[in-house]
């Protein structure tokens, strides 16, 4: 079976990366019929924080990332930890190390001193310490004892096969007070769940040689590696602190829709073919890990933007209505008892790139307007106060207002005063609607409706 995990840290924010990640990873889970897991590693207690975890669960959620095994909490499984390492101590794959951190800080000095490349030397493998008096006080970690001789391979499911020397390797901390360091836990978690593809971040490359050689040590099945290259900004650099640290929901806050979020990581870094705007299940069809880039990825947001757009048109009005509610009443707009938002957003979402901007597009439905006398003055200039005044007259002799009657109305003034749609449609804009720009005239007037519509003309009239 396949089985894939994406198993962040909460220590940061679930950024972009993480999230790429967790798309391929289900992606690969789906396109095969398997199983998609979701691991929290939280074993390291002092920058583990709950808010965190809690970045993560929503995040997965508004990506609609369905997983189907966890959340798994690698600190509820110490005592499987121990039971692991209890096992490689008796069969001497595993010691204690004594050495304290003063003495290992002066034995990376002495290596550099001489030309070498900083490792610990073993100094606390059995056959190094014979009959050397354990020191009192110290609290001793316990090291892997990785092999010394030969290389480690595996066929990398992006970038292709990769060696590494034994020699490059040491003997490192696989757990310290009862708790595991992340080599070791990622190793026994990804064993016994049985997860048969480890696809995480590029910067993990260096971990997996020694994650191999503790699989090999436990007799486990080695998995597929796959490495995603990192996102960098437009610029080649890496993600700035305003894109990289932030989490995903950051994008929801600024009015992405979670489908666009999701088909722009997808496709950063991954392509196939000329696809550009695809669905959740189109991806899950046609993704391999064998189309993933090699180069790291660049982030346009202009493209993003694009095809949050793409998202919005074809968005139903009711979700619209529903997302936009609260942003417009946290511009002080009051949507209840306003127009109707969902007609309001069916109108305004092919030309709203985000929900931010429909929701600034959609304020004026919902706001008492504030005209401003002197453009109200400016705009009933040269025939406007003329031209509204009719238009008042027709429409409140109108027994059904619909766009279409009400166009026919704009019509008729046009025609009977023989004057340019512009100098009727100034002043309904600047004292009707109170905004610079609005949709079609004869739609936005039926939305305000016909009472205040009437209103407000009068008032500007009197
Ligand atoms: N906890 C690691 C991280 O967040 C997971 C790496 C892995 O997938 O093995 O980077």
């Amino acid at each position: 079976e396949i089985r894939t995990r994406i198993a962040p840290s909460p220590t940061g924010m679930m950024h972009l990366g993480t999230a790429r990640t967790a798309i391929y990873c289900w992606a690969v889970a789906r396109h095969f019929g398997g199983k998609f897991l979701l691991r929290i590693e939280d074993t390291d207690q002092v920058r583990s924080t709950k808010e965190a975890v809690q970045v993560i669960l929503d995040g997965m959620k508004w990506l609609n990332l369905d997983y189907d095994e966890g959340p798994i909490y690698q600190m509820d499984r110490l005592e499987r930890y121990k039971e692991v390492v209890d096992q490689m101590l008796a069969d001497g794959r595993a010691y204690y190390c004594y050495a304290t951190p003063e003495e290992l800080d002066a034995m990376r000095e002495d290596q550099k001193a001489r030309g070498l490349k900083p490792r610990y030397d073993g100094r606390w493998r059995p056959e190094n310490c014979v009959g050397k008096p354990i020191p009192e006080g110290v609290q001793p970690v316990i090291r892997f004892r990785n092999p010394d001789e030969g290389a480690v391979t595996w066929n990398d499911a992006v970038y292709g096969p990769i060696t590494v020397a034994n020699s490059e390797l040491d003997d490192l901390i696989i757990m310290r007070n009862g708790i595991p360091t992340y080599n070791f836990a990622v190793v026994v978690d990804d064993w016994d769940m049985k997860v048969s593809h480890v696809i995480r971040g590029a910067d993990h490359i260096n971990n997996t040689p020694r994650q191999i050689n503790i699989y090999n040590a436990l007799g486990a099945e080695v998995p597929v590696f796959a490495h995603l290259p990192l996102i960098c900004g437009q610029d080649g650099q890496k993600l700035s602190k305003r894109h990289g640290t932030v989490s995903v929901l950051e994008y929801e806050r600024q009015g992405y829709l979670p489908e666009a979020i999701f088909n722009y990581l997808a496709r950063l870094g991954w392509g196939h073919g000329n696809m550009e705007k695809f669905s959740r299940d189109e991806l899950a069809q046609v993704f391999e890990l064998a189309d993933c880039s090699r180069a790291a990825a660049r982030i346009d947001w202009k493209k993003l933007e694009w095809l949050n757009q793409q998202y919005m048109k074809e968005a139903d009005d009711a979700r619209l209505a529903e997302l936009a509610a609260p942003r417009i009443e946290a511009r002080g707009g009051k949507v209840e008892g306003g127009p109707c938002l969902k007609a309001v957003c069916g109108l305004l979402k092919s030309r709203s790139a985000t929900l931010e901007k429909l929701a600034d597009a959609a304020l004026f439905f919902y706001v008492e307007p504030k005209v401003d006398p002197e453009t109200a003055q400016a705009a009933l200039e040269n025939g406007g106060r003329e031209a509204l005044k009719l238009f008042g007259e027709k429409l409140e002799a109108l027994a059904d207002m619909t766009p279409e009657n009400v166009y026919h109305c704009i019509q008729a003034v046009m025609e009977e005063q023989g004057i340019s749609m512009k100098v009727l449609a100034t002043p309904l804009r600047v004292v009707v609607c109170a905004a610079d720009r609005t949709p079609q005239i004869d739609v936005t007037l039926c939305l305000i409706g016909k009472e205040n519509v009437l209103n407000r003309i009068k008032a500007a009239l009197a």
